[in-house]
């Protein structure tokens, strides 16, 4: 009878050890610990946002600007047949043929001629200032803003 009653007084000490440790656990310990469970959260969010803004920069495709290529047009005739180059914009009176603003160059490289719209001097079209009025033109090559031709498939095209 004794030896039950000490096994099961042995037993209640330990389920009361147990216990113990479940109801009042050692803070000290586990605030010590608290770094190993923090960390790998972090590590998470950061991979996961890292690498969802990986996917958007790689997926998203953006409107990108590009120089526009325009093709220079036939200039205008005279009711005699002498083209017509309008004022301020680039051409070439050797093929009569008008560039668009910006143009410096026509197609073979061969520098390219404008009249100055203040005094009508003509002037090659690289040289800014009019030695003539003193007007400056500033011309800048066209940009062209890439953009796609409509709307992602979806919405009211499926319907
Ligand atoms: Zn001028």
């Amino acid at each position: 009878m004794s030896e039950i009653g000490a096994k099961i007084v042995e037993l209640l000490t330990a389920l009361m050890t147990v216990i113990t440790a479940v109801v009042t656990p050692n803070w000290a310990a586990l605030i010590g610990l608290l770094p190993l469970f923090i960390a790998p959260l972090v590590v998470l969010w950061f991979l996961s946002t890292t690498g969802a803004w990986t996917l958007v920069a790689i997926t998203k495709r953006g409107p990108r600007l590009a120089p526009r290529d325009e093709a220079p047009v036939p200039a205008a005739r005279a009711a005699d047949g002498t083209p017509i180059y309008p004022a301020g914009r680039p051409y070439s009176a050797r093929r009569a043929e008008v560039y668009p603003a910006g143009s410096v160059r026509d197609r073979q490289g061969l520098p390219l001629s404008l009249a100055c719209p203040g005094c009508g001097a003509v002037r090659l079209a690289e040289i800014s200032t009019c030695a003539g009025c003193g007007m400056e033109i500033r011309q800048r090559s066209v940009m062209q803003l890439e953009r796609p031709s409509g709307p992602p498939a979806g919405g009211s095209a499926n319907a």
